[in-house]
């Protein structure tokens, strides 16, 4: 039985044309037309008036906070329901991260959590220079509340939109709510260029200033001139290309990451004990990964011996994110749970399975992970 994997990357075949044109032109160093064509086709994609092409999505979040001049210090808050990526670069900069807890209708950032972590900061007289809000696994984030609350503050918001590219609130598309957006290109992510990410912005002098520090900061002199830090965070030519080749399918990627979603939904939900990630109203998620929880009492199935009986079969399923403040790396930083005692990322992170999801996964393989789960419940009520 072939190996089924959680998010493979899905070539188009329409890369080649793309990376061939740059080879013929002999144009593969860093920058060059596919960059600058990239650039402008997400810009439009999304609706915003700039973008940045870096080398990563954690590059993308790292010119975000030095762009917002996020210094040793400062305080800064974030996801704790996230892969570690969103909140290293708080750490890069020095700065010390405090980590807001989940609500259980989007499973994203709790606008009651982030309330009581603003008063806080308030009442100690220092308050965040940023908040990084993540969309997990394509899900959209309650924008209007938490944009709400930041406003209040006078405080810029950081959209992670690595998982969420293409998902919208409102029919507003992830990352432009916020000062800044970030994308990435990673080989599990939506579209992939291998390796890759995005910064994107309203702020067209901002996003100038992006490029900028992403190319080692070099000021405009003739010789080699740098008055501040910069870093190597461009994304080459060739890969801008397969990006390019790969946003063109992006609506058909979500097609159907969507329809994978509703087929295991369909499938399984039944099943005394298992439940779906919700979908909130206004809302249309990409559905990065599909995520269920399993209730172990009611399974008679946690959510280890699931993962290892799936692998037994050749099917990669894997534990949803552990929360960023229970991280051994994190240790000691402050957390803001979603309610006295009501802990709802950590709820989810002893239950949740995120099944195989790649938009090349045929239907016959898809049956295979759904009847594999069946089997599973059954074998143990
Ligand atoms: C993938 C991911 C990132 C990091 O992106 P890279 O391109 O791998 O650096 C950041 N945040 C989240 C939530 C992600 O899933």
């Amino acid at each position: 039985m072939s190996k089924i994997y959680l998010s493979p990357p899905h070539l188009t075949g329409k890369e080649n044309t793309y990376i061939q044109e740059a080879i013929e032109k002999n144009w593969i160093a860093p920058l060059g037309h596919n960059v600058d064509g990239f650039e402008e086709e997400i810009a439009k994609y999304t609706g915003v008036s700039g973008a940045a092409a870096v080398n990563s999505g954690t590059a993308a979040i790292h010119l975000a906070l030095s762009l917002l001049n996020v210094k040793a210090g400062d305080i800064v808050f974030c996801s704790t329901f996230t892969f570690v990526a969103s909140a290293n670069p708080i750490l890069y900069l020095g700065a010390e991260p405090v980590f807001i807890d989940s609500e259980p209708d989007t499973w994203n950032m709790s606008p009651s959590a982030l309330v009581r972590a603003f008063q806080q900061a308030e009442r100690e007289g220092i308050l965040p220079k940023a908040v990084i809000v993540v969309h997990l696994y394509g899900q959209m984030a309650k924008m209007d509340e938490i944009l709400e609350i930041c406003n209040q503050y006078n405080v810029p918001i950081i959209e992670d939109a690595a998982e969420s590219l293409g998902s919208t609130y409102k029919g507003k598309q992830s990352g432009t709510f916020g000062k800044y957006g970030t994308f990435s290109f990673n080989g599990n992510k939506i579209i992939t260029t291998s390796g890759g990410g995005m910064l994107i912005s309203d702020d067209v002098t901002a996003i100038e200033k992006a490029r900028f520090l992403a190319s080692q900061a070099r000021d405009p002199a003739r010789h080699y001139q740098h008055s501040e830090v910069g870093y190597n965070y461009r994304l080459s030519n060739i890969l801008a290309g397969m990006g390019r080749a790969q946003l063109q399918e992006l609506d058909e990627k979500i097609r159907l990451k969507r329809s994978i979603f509703s087929r295991y939904k369909d499938e399984l939900s039944f099943i005394p004990g298992i439940q779906f990630m919700p979908d909130l109203e206004y809302t249309i998620s990409n559905r990065w990964l599909s995520v269920m929880t399993v209730n172990e009492k009611a399974t008679g199935l946690s959510i280890s011996d699931m993962i290892m009986a799936l692998e037994k079969e050749n099917i990669e399923a894997r534990a949803v994110w552990k929360p960023l403040h229970l991280q051994p790396l994190f240790k000691g930083k402050r957390y803001y749970s979603h309610q006295e005692e009501i802990n709802v990322s950590e709820a989810i992170f002893t239950s949740g399975i995120c099944l195989p999801s790649g938009t090349a996964l045929t239907i016959e393989e898809q049956y295979r992970v759904i009847n594999s789960i069946k089997n599973l419940v059954k074998v143990r009520v």
